[in-house]
């Protein structure tokens, strides 16, 4: 695509940057058919072309974001299937970040638009907070319908409808702590504990701590850890989401250089895509850019990791596991075998959806920001996975877990509880007696 930007514009080089992705697309289309929301709304600007040009557009002419392409980015999942299916390589989603900032920086949206974000940016991030916040929703669920009726409380109405019924109680295994291989001992990784995860689901990390210390791996989870950025990160806060990063990196680099790490294992992976990312996100900046290079290039997924372990093949169990694939994994990392290999050696008959490409509409906060195309999303996915007749559907994202589980009743567990309960853990509570 030939593009119009001044010496001085190119100047910036967030602006260069996004100049070379918007020059790699020859406009062929390829992506509108994978892309989530064009695919339900039929709208060119719902496309990842369309939204392209409306991005190429606001650059070029060095305009403050407006409505109409506010709409249409905020309407954008990430999820990224727009780049598996690229053939020109176009880096959409650092071109869809850069986006986002410079809205965050130049658009006032409407006051409940602000307040919801402003509300989920200071209270998702910080597991506290969190679990304060889900308490108090569980007293305001009654009203939710009544919220959804107004439209400029819908999201809040859809947060009251997200929130889980039964918080768990709080693990043990968010703790810093460092849990000994019960092994021999063949490799040392820190675990991130993250943020939401830890609060709605702590059964996720418990696993993965037993399991990874029965092969023989010690596990620490370092103190200072917190939330990885994501969720602020794609909603342009790129300050509050580059803070994150960098508190991460110090504690992990600490960890490092005090006892060395083989892996920073991940279990949410949309958190693993970011973090991944965090030598980009802090490319710029001469302190943290070769320390955060360091960190993304130990960052794994859990099931990437295991990968790695050679676990021995088990027995086949009599349990049907289809496996759904979250964006963040298949499109943003680029893991697509792993985790269901690793079901398929621990015994469980695993089947794929049709459609795994597309999003199941949780993405983040936009389950709540945009609840009708999420809820349409959802519904489509959930379709597709219980066409496949599962005992139980297992994902490796916490967000997908949430919004898949909140619309089926087949219990939906993370590929990781699975896996432990194949190699000596605990069944999974989820999956009944
Ligand atoms: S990231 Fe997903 S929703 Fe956004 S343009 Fe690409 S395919 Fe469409
Ligand atoms: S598939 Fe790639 S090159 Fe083609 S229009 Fe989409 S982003 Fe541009």
């Amino acid at each position: 695509m030939q593009t119009n930007f001044t010496a001085e514009q190119l100047a910036d080089p967030h602006v260069a940057e996004a100049e070379g992705i918007l020059r790699k697309c020859v406009h062929c289309g390829f992506c509108t058919a994978t892309c989530p929301t064009y695919v339900t709304l039929g709208n060119e600007l719902d496309s990842p072309r369309g939204r392209i040009y409306l991005i190429k557009d606001m650059l070029e002419n060095g305009r403050p974001a407006d409505k109409q392409v506010v709409t249409h980015i905020d309407r954008c999942l990430s999820c990224l299937a727009c780049m598996t299916t690229c053939p020109s390589g176009v880096d959409y989603m650092h071109l869809v970040d850069h986006a986002r900032i410079h809205i965050e920086k130049t658009y006032k949206r409407p006051l409940m638009n602000r307040l919801t974000r402003g509300i989920l940016a200071m209270t998702l991030p910080y597991p506290a907070r969190f679990r304060a916040a889900l308490a108090l929703a569980r007293l305001g669920r009654p009203f939710a319908g009544l919220l959804k009726r107004i439209p400029a409380l819908r999201p809040m109405g859809a947060m009251l409808d997200l929130a889980p019924r039964n918080i768990p109680a709080a693990g043990g295994s968010a703790r810093p702590a460092t849990h000994a291989p019960k092994a021999a001992k063949r490799g040392r990784v820190a675990i991130l504990t993250g943020c939401a995860q830890p609060v709605l689901d702590p059964g996720i990390n418990a696993a993965t701590i037993r399991l990874l210390t029965r092969l023989g791996v010690e596990v620490v989870v370092p103190e200072g850890e917190g939330c990885c950025g994501a969720l602020v990160h794609h909603m342009g806060r790129e300050a509050q989401a580059l803070d994150s990063a960098r508190r991460n990196v110090d504690v992990w680099i600490r960890e490092i250089d005090r006892a060395g790490l083989d892996a920073i294992v991940i279990t949410a992976s949309g958190c693993g895509t970011t973090i991944k990312d965090y030598g980009h996100m802090l490319r710029l900046d001469p302190a943290y850019a070769e320390k955060a290079r360091r960190v993304s290039a130990l960052a794994k997924d859990v099931t990437e990791y295991l990968s790695t372990l050679d676990l021995p093949v088990q027995d086949k169990k009599n349990l049907t596991v289809t496996y759904h694939s979250a964006c963040s994994m298949q499109h943003g990392q680029k893991i697509t075998m792993a985790p269901k290999m690793l079901l398929k050696n621990a015994g469980f008959t695993v089947r794929d959806p049709a459609e795994g490409h597309l999003c199941c509409g949780s993405a983040g906060t936009y389950n709540i920001m945009q609840p009708e195309i999420s809820a349409t999303l959802k519904a489509r996915k959930v379709k597709n996975l219980e066409a496949t007749k599962p005992d139980v559907i297992a994902a490796g994202n916490i967000g997908c877990m949430t919004q898949i589980g909140s619309g089926t009743a087949v219990p939906i567990v993370h590929t990781v509880e699975l896996l432990d309960w194949a190699y000596g853990g605990e069944r999974p509570a989820k999956l009944g007696a």
